[in-house]
């Protein structure tokens, strides 16, 4: 078990990477999909279901966390891997991103923001210091420096002046975060879809100097072709040597795209989330079980899937299970969409470690242009 945090780049085909992030609590394979424990629990999943779809790492909210439990909680009764029963990496976001989207009555200065909980009402206060203690608190492996994030669109100026805040706050995070060995503290990247400015706060970040590094205000509206515009250049801005984590993306196309323009690690809710409204991602692409079709269908949702929806349940089974509004229904699809997910980044890895990027790439999309088997 190593004692530090470290990160090994193991293969490169194009632009797209392979490695090794080591922790003390275990090594995360890149690209890495980061499934999302909003409230300390991957929801409808057991922890070592989440482990069994091939996930190394997990993300945690800090938003909710500080909310409900709280991380003060969370610390006395042994920190966030104790307390929701995962001993493997944990990363927490700063809370900025969830403040902007979730929170009521906002107030930022330059020292931080103020809001009222969307749960009660009550006042909180989020500065640079106080996400760094929070995520202390919870014991998160990966912490996040602590940022703003303007939604897109937005003028020029107003991303200018919202990048440089968040790198002030990112220089305070470095220093509140102090010496923390076996821990990692990562910046984030702003910018919009500006390339100078994008070019301009990966200069800040690295002259502060991070363990890793963020691209975030994107996957915020901007629609996937802006956004792998932005990533034809973004990347290339950070540090090779440090693992590159794109906040918040996505779909399987937008995953397979960011990997292949030189990402290392993602996280979004769209797998669990989709597998509690009964939306299914198939190496053919979506289906939706609530429709009809699959009434009678004895088939698997994928006849070449492996996990436990696939291997003991038919479409007919789901669907009636679905449309019944029973708790079995999300625990299988969301393994099912895990599953794949994972699936997806084990494919990636193994490709660009043999020099196939691009022909696996074809294939992913060739197989998704066939759609969904027809129905019977
Ligand atoms: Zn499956």
């Amino acid at each position: 078990m190593t004692e530090r945090f470290s990160f090994d780049l193991q293969a490169t085909d194009g632009k797209a990477r392979t490695g090794l992030i080591h922790t003390p609590r275990g090594a995360v394979r890149t690209p890495a999909f980061m499934p999302v424990g909003t409230a300390a629990t991957v929801k409808a999943m057991m922890p070592e279901s989440v482990r069994a779809t091939g996930a190394d790492i997990l993300l945690g909210n800090t938003y909710h966390l500080m909310l409900r439990p709280t991380a003060e909680r969370i610390d006395r009764l042994g920190g966030l891997h104790k307390f929701m029963n995962w001993d493997r990496p944990i990363l927490t976001d700063s809370g900025g991103f969830q403040v902007m989207s979730l929170a009521g009555l906002r107030k930022l200065t330059e020292k931080g923001v103020t809001f009222k909980s969307h749960i009660d009402g009550s006042k909180h206060e989020l500065t640079p210091e106080r996400s760094m203690e929070i995520q202390r608190l919870l014991g998160s492996d990966i912490v996040m420096c602590f940022d703003e994030c303007p939604a897109l669109p937005a003028d020029r100026d107003r991303i200018a002046e919202s990048m440089r805040l968040s790198m002030r706050w990112a220089e305070r995070s470095r220093d509140a975060f102090g010496d923390r060995p076996g821990h990692a503290l990562f910046g984030i990247m702003q910018g919009g879809l500006e390339q100078d400015l994008r070019e301009e706060s990966a200069a800040a970040l690295k002259a502060i100097g991070f363990e890793g590094y963020a691209v975030g205000g994107l996957a915020v509206g901007e629609g996937q072709a802006a956004m792998f515009d932005c990533l034809d250049y973004a990347p290339g801005f950070l540090p090779e040597d440090k693992p590159r984590y794109l906040m918040g993306v996505g779909k399987p196309d937008d995953i397979v795209g960011a990997v292949k323009r030189g990402i290392d690690m993602m996280d979004c809710v769209l797998p669990s989330r989709s597998g509690r409204t009964g939306q299914v991602f198939t190496r053919h692409g979506v289906l939706n079980i609530k429709n009809a079709r699959h009434m009678d269908d004895p088939r698997p949702l994928d006849e070449e899937c492996t996990c436990p929806a696939c291997r003991g349940y038919s479409r007919a089974y789901l669907h009636h299970v679905f449309r019944s509004q029973e708790i079995i229904s999300s625990m299988l699809l969301t393994w099912h969409n895990l599953h794949y997910f994972q699936e997806i980044m084990a494919g990636m890895r193994d490709a660009i470690a043999a020099g196939r990027f691009v022909e696996w790439e074809a294939d992913f999309h060739a197989r998704r242009a066939v759609g969904d088997i027809e129905p019977l």
